[in-house]
């Protein structure tokens, strides 16, 4: 604390001998970290789903139309989500149902993206999986065996049905070597009855009767955001993320080097936003707002 003053001093650049303009560059003035870019700098974008694009299937107002102009400009894009439930075809389809148009090529899901890190990490690796089509889909895909005989990762993603016997199959499996992966660490999901319990909580479940931690593959890890970026063939600096919450996808997008934008349409209200440690680039009300400045 004695340090402060000087401290403070050294920060704001209001040192008593001022540098010489000439060699040293202005100091930035406080906060200018947070550097704003433009729509047109923005080459791809990557976005939330639950909140920013859908809420509790309807589309937000400006969602069809954000969609519609990326698609009409040809921008690269993705449409993330956690949820590892659902093959991208089979969420186009329900989305399109709830009235957000969305191809099935620009939606990316945690499934998708631990597909393609097994893939890197071994390809061909066996797999014990729990999980339903978007995760069997995406793992076969990406050219895993799924078996239950000595694989090398045990895989947790949602289901709809968590089987006591699969959930003890995973157990024994991790105890007796099989590296733990979960999807995404959400402990719970939505339905119009309640939460329902998701992998994060099955996982907690399954690291108290081994004593392992799971690898967890979904926001907030970037490796999310990495993985949808490499699909896309997009870079961080020209990279845009657009979500509603500060706690996955601004500090997931922070770490990722992308600019944020967070829209006020989802979880995170404006007076949320100066508790957290970390801040966006860019605060929008909703798509909508966003939209008109593109
Ligand atoms: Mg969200």
């Amino acid at each position: 604390m004695a340090d402060s003053t000087s401290t403070t001093a050294e920060r704001d650049g209001s040192l008593a001998t001022p540098p010489d303009t000439d060699t040293i560059p202005t100091p930035a003035p406080a906060g200018s970290k947070v550097v704003y870019r433009s729509g047109e700098e923005i080459e791809c974008w990557l976005t939330d789903m639950d909140g920013v694009l859908v809420h509790e299937n309807h589309p937000i107002p400006g969602a069809p139309e954000l969609i519609q102009r990326w698609v009409d400009t040809s921008r690269r894009f993705l449409v993330l989500t956690n949820n590892s439930i659902f093959t991208p075809r089979d969420l186009a389809a329900r989305l399109r149902g709830s009235g957000l148009s969305i191809p099935e090529e620009n939606i990316w899901t945690s499934a998708l993206a631990t597909a393609v890190f097994i893939k890197d990490q071994m390809p061909g690796a066996r797999v014990y999986c729990i999980g339903e089509a978007g995760l069997t889909t995406a793992l076969h895909e990406a050219g895993m065996i799924l078996t239950d005989q000595d694989p090398d990762y045990v895989v947790l993603g949602e289901t709809r049905t968590y089987s006591f016997n699969a959930i003890t199959t995973a157990i024994r499996l991790i105890v007796d070597g099989a590296r733990f992966i979960a999807t995404n660490p959400d402990a719970t999901g939505p339905s119009k009855e309640g939460v329902l319990p998701a992998t994060g909580a099955i996982a907690a479940l399954i690291t108290k009767a081994t004593g392992r931690e799971p690898y967890t593959i979904g926001k907030p890890n970037p490796m999310m955001f990495r993985s949808a970026m490499n699909q896309i063939d997009a870079h961080s600096e020209t990279t845009a993320m657009i979500g509603d919450r500060m706690d996955t996808d601004i500090v997931a997008g922070m770490e990722a080097g992308l600019h944020t934008v967070l829209v006020l349409s989802g979880i995170t209200q404006q007076h949320d936003i100066q508790t957290f440690p970390f801040r966006p680039n860019q605060v929008v009300s909703s798509v909508a707002e966003l939209l008109k400045q593109l």
